[in-house]
């Protein structure tokens, strides 16, 4: 058999399997206990945190023969036929490649006629903020006068983009991002059914790369099992990811903390050499820096909120660092994350921040023969950043 895509032999195929959305999935259980069915609902949030999952499964437990507390059976004629893509009441329309009026107006001309086997006639309409002016006018009619037996389904990653006219006429719910532990946790629930093996720190990776989505965790563990699909290493998993391993990161701040240029240059140049992408290395910096930020202030708060342990050296190193130094040090590196998305040029940027954090670090110190060189270093630098914008 063809391999299939994690994301999709995981789909989640009721409200209780859906990860992460237990606000969203328990206000909709209710309204169709309840029998408070709207006529349409604005599903937005960012990318695989589970709208298109949930209108599947809100349409199915509307049209369920057998639903209980809300939840679809799954095994009645009409979840069977939706699980299987061939109930033609349910209409998915995905308008990021389909934005033309015409689709819309097809929706209105067809809207009116009832549904031939359920009992909702149920329109999930996927990327809704892709539509034309003019299919949205036409929605906007649609939903002004919507048939009794008809549930629009809208989906978005970008709300702002939604007209407010649509907006008021939905009952709109928010998707979070999933945590990290959220994600964690499905990621080894799959794994131990799959009866594979795991590094606990490849868990950590991969759930912290996917930044709050489902989907994309799922398919960074595909890549993961295609370089050997009986373990997720560490390794492998900071291989897709383009993440540092923790150990390196520490080693660099270390080195920036004891005004080492050259060792934290060295170091930055070789996770960099070895497929570290530039972005996830400056998020990983980021995260250690505010890992640190909170040891100094509340280490209580820190062991709840971060999934890694700080390196000793790090933290002894840390002790000579002011907290003001440590927010202007993220301050920075925010700047060089911008300027990094319109340049090429990611490793002088990198070695840009190196310098500016090493500087950074010293604000308080008195200044010595290093600032000095740093100083030269800084200026030589930013010559060459000035050339590369003038090509
Ligand atoms: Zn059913």
């Amino acid at each position: 058999m063809a391999y299939q895509a994690l994301y999709r032999v995981w789909r989640p195929q009721n409200f209780q399997q859906v990860v992460g959305q237990k606000i969203v999935t328990q206000t909709l259980k209710n309204s169709i206990t309840t029998d408070q069915i709207s006529h349409a609902y604005l599903f937005a949030g960012p990318r695989g945190t589970g709208k298109t999952s949930c209108a599947k499964i809100f349409a199915k437990a509307i049209n369920c023969l057998d639903s209980q507390d809300g939840e679809p059976c799954n095994h009645c004629e009409n979840c069977v036929a939706i699980n299987e893509n061939r109930l033609t009441d349910i209409i998915e329309i995905d308008a990021a490649s389909n934005n033309g009026v015409d689709e819309i107006r097809d929706i209105r001309d067809k809207v009116k006629y009832p549904p031939t086997q359920a009992k909702y006639k149920v329109y999930i309409i996927d990327e809704v903020h892709m539509l034309s002016t003019g299919a949205f006018n036409a929605l906007l009619k649609t939903l002004e006068e919507p048939p009794a037996h008809v549930v629009f389904i809208l989906a978005t990653t970008e709300i702002q983009k939604v007209p407010a006219t649509i907006i008021s006429r939905t009952q709109r719910f928010n998707f979070r991002r999933i945590s990290a532990d959220d994600i964690a946790e499905q990621l080894i629930h799959i794994l131990t059914e799959k009866n594979i093996s795991y590094d606990d720190q490849a868990i950590a990776v991969i759930s912290r790369a996917a930044d709050g989505g489902m989907r994309d965790a799922l398919s960074i563990l595909d890549q993961v099992l295609s370089f050997g699909n009986d373990h997720v290493s560490l390794e492998n998993a900071l291989e897709v990811t383009g993440d540092a391993d923790d150990q390196s990161l520490a080693h660099y701040l270390s080195a920036i903390f004891n005004q080492n240029v050259t060792e934290a240059l060295q170091t930055i140049n070789t996770l960099f050499a070895d497929g570290c992408s530039a972005n996830r290395l400056i998020e990983g910096i980021i995260e250690l820096l505010r890992d640190l930020l909170l040891q100094k202030n509340d280490a209580q708060l820190l062991t709840q909120m971060s999934y890694r342990q700080l390196d000793a050296d790090l933290i002894t190193a840390a002790t000579q660092i002011q907290s003001a130094q440590l927010y202007q040090m993220i301050d920075l590196i925010n700047e060089i994350q911008l300027q990094l998305k319109n340049s090429a040029h990611s490793e002088l940027f990198l070695e840009v921040m190196t310098v500016k954090l090493a500087n950074a670090a010293k604000t308080a110190a008195p200044v010595s023969e290093g600032a000095a060189a740093n100083q030269a270093e800084v200026e030589k630098l930013q010559t060459q950043v000035a050339e590369l914008k003038q090509q």
